[in-house]
């Protein structure tokens, strides 16, 4: 397979330090030696270091949710990419649907962010995804499309081969309605054919695209199986050991 399928969770605004590392100590017992699949685990800020301290020597590696784009400064209340990186992180969320919407972040502000993870050797999980009406619309493409260009100005071909992109149709994100396997597909597809513009194929060929929005052992299998579906950015299922790790072992049997 070209591209090892990489499952990433996203913890949002949940778990103390403590409630983190009990919960990496299950993954790390159950699929921390694994290699098979790529693991990440994003926990606030708040619980980096404790489940940094659990992951250590595991497989499991650590993203952050959010980062801020200078390295330090007058930035009340915000924690930049160096930061990230003391602690052991590897991974960054980068333009979640919640922070667009919930906190205005802009695609010019996401792509500032973007180009600091690079900079600070993280790896960025760009997301990308269009709302119910812009599906409804018939402005899927175009709104990926636009946001994707935009979050990626500037990055160079070598820079690329760090990315990591999620696509995450808005309205899939928490509401138990998760994208068909085609609709998801096709607009992965489409995420290939755009990085292979503007990175040509070998690099837009090593880029994990990950699917975001409801995914759960039960509608995993299927679409972790299509083309150019290559993981995915889970939500909920990833707050309790025992359904990411499905996720994780619906991964790894695909071949
Ligand atoms: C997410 O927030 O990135 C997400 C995909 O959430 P959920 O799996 O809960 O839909």
């Amino acid at each position: 397979m070209l591209r090892k399928k990489l499952i990433a969770g996203n913890w949002k605004m949940n778990k103390t330090p403590a409630d983190g590392a009990a919960l990496v100590a299950e993954l790390v017992a159950t699929v921390g030696k694994q290699t098979d699949v790529d693991v990440v685990v994003c926990p606030p800020f708040t619980a980096l270091d404790a489940v940094a301290k659990v992951l250590d020597g595991s497989t499991v590696k650590l993203g952050a949710q959010n980062l801020h784009p200078e390295a330090s400064g007058a930035f009340t209340g915000e924690v930049s990419a160096p930061m990230l990186r003391a602690l052991f992180t590897t991974h960054a969320i980068i333009g979640h649907s919640e922070r667009r919407s919930l906190f205005g972040e802009t695609d010019a502000f996401i792509n500032q962010k973007v180009l600091a993870a690079l900079k600070n050797q993280l790896k960025p999980i760009l997301c990308v995804g269009e709302s119910l009406a812009e599906r409804e619309a018939g402005t899927t493409l175009k709104v990926v499309q636009t946001q994707l260009e935009a979050g990626l100005q500037g990055v160079s071909k070598e820079q690329a081969a760090a990315l990591v992109v999620a696509y995450e149709p808005v309205w899939a994100i928490g509401t138990g309605k998760v994208a068909t396997t085609d609709q998801a597909q096709e607009v992965h597809a489409f995420i290939r054919g755009l990085l292979v513009k503007l990175f040509a194929e070998p690099v837009a060929q090593r880029v994990r695209i990950l699917y975001g929005g409801s995914m759960k052992p039960a509608n995993a299998p299927e679409l972790l199986a299509q083309k150019d579906i290559d993981g995915g950015l889970i939500g909920g299922a990833s707050l309790e050991a025992r359904s990411f790790v499905e996720l994780i072992r619906a991964a790894a049997a695909i071949k």
